[in-house]
């Protein structure tokens, strides 16, 4: 459904988000297809809507800077960068704060966060502000395909997958914002966006140590780092022994002698499993289990995206 910016619509901007739809909207940079970064069964729904094989880790759009800062740990750095460039076209990623209201899907169970303030019309910088957990928001497109600059871009990409499209007009920069990790000691640099390498530079006061990788300029969730448990992880297995903690999809059978067990979605619903995924290898990465055993995993919808978590946090731990 595509309106054009109005109060009427915004309102049902707000009362979609809040019943977990997604709503895709104007930035400065691209649309981006929003969810409530609070509720992990709506930011799963935004990787079914673009079809991504992977769940990369999201930017969550806050009203401003304080709000941002609410749910990650920032520094006089990050306070600094915000006070220069936000609202506008850059993006933080931070150690999440740590009591942070925002679903672990949103950050791929990494540690961090990626927070941004963004440029939007009056309108909707109101219906951020009625989520201060935040609105997580990749671009409106379908995976693989060129980020949207015109509602009609989303509408054609997206589609029925969409529950509500605001159209506030082309957008001004047409370019993804530029990521900056402040999560350790040394400034990073992990996308290239719409303000300029220089700019941040100057006002940090330092050189940015570069971590875009050229080969992956495509896709460029995929040179963030990943998670891994800290305990082995074994996949497609179908039994548990005592010692073992234990992550199914939907059926628990032969994984009775399981220490720890966690059941992704006893009603078998990919999307619900996506949304449970990381807090649940959390739970089992913190139980006295030695290894967690994972079994077979859906393979149709978010299946993909599932299997591909699972593998990067298996990879050099146990197979
Ligand atoms: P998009 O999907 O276009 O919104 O892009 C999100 C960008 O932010 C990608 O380049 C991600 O790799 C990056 N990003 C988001 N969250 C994190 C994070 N926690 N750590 C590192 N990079 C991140
Ligand atoms: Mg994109």
């Amino acid at each position: 459904m595509l309106r054009p910016e109005t109060p009427e619509s915004l309102k049902l901007a707000q009362t979609l988000l809040r019943d977990g739809a997604l709503v895709a909207f104007a930035t400065e940079t691209v649309y981006g297809l929003g969810a409530d970064a609070t509720k992990g069964e709506a930011v799963a729904g935004i990787y079914a809507a673009k079809g991504r094989p992977s769940f990369n880790p999201l930017i969550a759009h806050f009203a401003d800077a304080q709000s941002a800062f609410a749910v990650v740990q920032a520094d006089e750095r990050a306070a600094r960068l915000a006070a220069a460039f936000w609202p506008g076209p850059l993006t933080l990623v931070l150690r999440r704060a740590a009591y942070c209201p925002i679903a672990s899907l949103a950050g791929a169970g990494l540690p961090t966060q990626a927070v941004r303030v963004p440029q939007v019309s009056d309108g909707f910088r109101s219906v951020l502000r009625a989520f201060p957990g935040g609105i997580v928001a990749p671009s409106a497109n379908p995976s693989g395909k060129l980020s949207p600059t015109t509602a009609q871009h989303v509408q054609a990409g997206l589609g029925e997958a969409v529950d509500l499209i605001i159209d506030g007009g082309p957008c001004a920069a047409g370019l993804e914002s530029a990521v900056v990790d402040l999560s350790g000691p040394q400034p990073k640099l992990l996308r290239h966006g719409a303000l300029a390498q220089a700019d941040i530079e100057a006002v940090m006061g330092q050189k940015l140590a570069l971590d875009v990788d050229p080969a992956v300029k495509a896709s460029p969730g995929q040179m963030v780092q990943h998670y891994a448990p800290s305990k082995p992880l074994f996949l497609n297995a179908s039994t548990a022994k005592a010692d073992q903690a234990a992550l199914v999809f939907s059926d628990s059978n032969g994984f009775e002698q399981a220490c720890a067990l966690e059941v992704l979605s006893p009603s078998g619903s990919d999307v619900e499993a996506a949304a449970r995924l990381f807090s649940a290898l959390h739970r089992l990465d913190a139980s006295s289990a030695r290894a967690i055993v994972v079994g077979k995993m859906p393979v149709g919808g978010l299946g993909a995206a599932i299997v591909d978590r699972l593998r990067r946090a298996a990879a050099g731990r146990g197979e």
